[in-house]
């Protein structure tokens, strides 16, 4: 029972690869070259295989992808909402789900998550290492056992915060948020409190093996990641980003499949490096971003700083967008802000594509605009990527203009009848045609 990276690196292309070569259109034989070569990932532990799973691929040579997070905390906790925040995402396109449950039964939450999601669905398991103890007390059985019972339950892909050492911790002593990761901050109080390495580090070879075994996924965290614009790109963040580029070929070499996680809070003219230097030194493993988030100041609106900073990463190097929603930075997500924060994304993924002149990409807007054209609304806003808002603010429209039927309208309500440029447009183009047709 080999990985899709083995089985790939034998030349062989594995129904999986079939799966993800005809969803994205292109030839099994580039997708098996580049899972081989380590730049393509398709997150998906056997065993979840055997049940739900629709393959899916996350790699440079095929569409950006997109991941919503969702997860009980200690303060709100209740399955069917986390059910209901799961399907609000799938609904409106993630491509993959993490569940970043801490409140709860964590084992029971997962498992009723992971029997409906039908996309890659990956966890950090570090937060069940500390159900019920402190971080201190986490020791290697403790770590090997959550991360092997997680793997059993069909987990596709984890978050390791195995990068986080502990001679970066002095390169922290100037940044404004410290460490903003979960993982990264248990970590660094584990390691001070016992004056030892990280154990996930120490432990890796151990985790290879468990990965390697269920064809889990790595997601090398950032636990280093910049919380503030001021932090971004500083010493702490690139020496962690090294020790990920060495960890990387290491689960390669183990036959793992590895993503690398990366930041943050970046001001949009560090994009460009930060995904440069990412592909150099982690040899060019799959780039999975949060954000990044190109301002501190709009609490309230950070799916929309993300979508700027997604845009510019996946266009210069990332090929995973972790979504971020209207509330990050002030509570616990509901559904509804899961939806916005998943379309922000989706919006940040495609226009990448469209600018990075990925085959197909723009086919769907060229559809899109000639029925705008044509007054198609329809289809108009059938192609939209969120149709549902799309309706709902058309049909207010049309109640205010006096239509009843969507197709029947020749205008909105935002120009008016006369004014309607794309109405006159219409009627000159019939005048040309009607012209023509009396020349002839
Ligand atoms: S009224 Fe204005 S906004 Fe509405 S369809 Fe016509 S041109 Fe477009």
């Amino acid at each position: 029972m080999a990985t899709q990276l083995q089985i790939a690196r034998t030349g062989t292309i594995s129904d999986e690869v079939k799966f993800v070569a005809d969803v994205e259109n292109v030839d099994a034989e580039l997708i098996r070259e580049n899972i081989a070569a380590g730049r393509l990932v398709i997150p998906a532990n056997k065993l979840h295989l055997k049940t739900n799973l629709r393959p899916t691929g996350i790699g440079r040579v095929i569409t950006t992808k997109v991941n919503a997070n969702i997860g009980t905390s200690s303060v709100r906790c209740s399955v069917e909402s986390e059910l209901e925040k799961m399907r609000a995402a799938l609904d409106a396109g993630a491509d993959a789900i993490m569940d970043l449950s801490t409140g709860g039964n964590l084992d029971e939450v997962r498992q009723q998550l992971l029997a409906q999601c039908l996309v890659p669905f990956g966890t950090v398991p570090i937060y069940q290492m500390i159900v019920d103890r402190n971080v201190e007390d986490i020791d290697g059985e403790v770590i090997l056992k959550v991360i092997e019972k997680q793997a059993e339950q069909g987990v596709d892909f984890f978050t390791i915060h195995a990068g986080v050492l502990r001679e970066h911790l002095p390169l922290l002593e100037n940044r404004i948020a410290g460490i903003v990761s979960r993982g990264g901050a248990l970590l660094a109080k584990w390691m001070l409190y016992h004056n030892k390495q990280n154990p996930l580090y120490e432990m890796f070879d151990d985790l290879c093996d468990i990965l390697a075994e269920y064809d889990v996924c790595f997601s090398l965290g950032d636990g280093l990641r910049p919380g503030a614009i001021a932090d971004a790109t500083d010493k702490a963040q690139i020496a962690e980003l090294r020790t990920l580029g060495e960890l990387t070929a290491r689960a390669q070499e183990k036959g793992c499949q590895v993503m690398v996680e990366g930041p943050g809070h970046v001001p949009f003219d560090q994009i460009q490096y930060n995904m440069q230097i990412q592909q150099e030194i982690c040899h060019g493993a799959p780039f999975y971003v949060l954000g990044p988030l190109v301002t501190d100041i709009a609490a309230g609106y950070d799916h929309i700083t993300s979508a700027i900073g997604g845009t510019a990463a996946a266009f210069y190097g990332a090929s995973f967008l972790c979504y971020v929603t209207p509330k990050e930075h002030l509570g616990l997500p509901d559904a509804d802000d899961v939806r916005a924060g998943v379309i922000a994304a989706k919006i940040a993924a495609h226009a990448a594509d469209i600018a990075r002149g990925l085959k197909g990409a723009a086919e769907r807007d060229k559809k899109l605009s000639a029925a705008r054209t044509n007054l198609d609304w329809q289809t108009h806003l059938g192609e939209s990527l969120d149709p549902q808002t799309a309706e709902r603010m058309h049909r207010q429209a049309c109640r205010e203009i006096g239509v009843e039927e969507l197709p029947s309208a020749d205008y909105c309500s935002m120009c008016g009848k006369a004014w309607c440029s794309v109405r006159i447009n219409k009627e000159i183009r019939e005048a040309i045609k009607k012209q023509d047709a009396a020349k002839k």
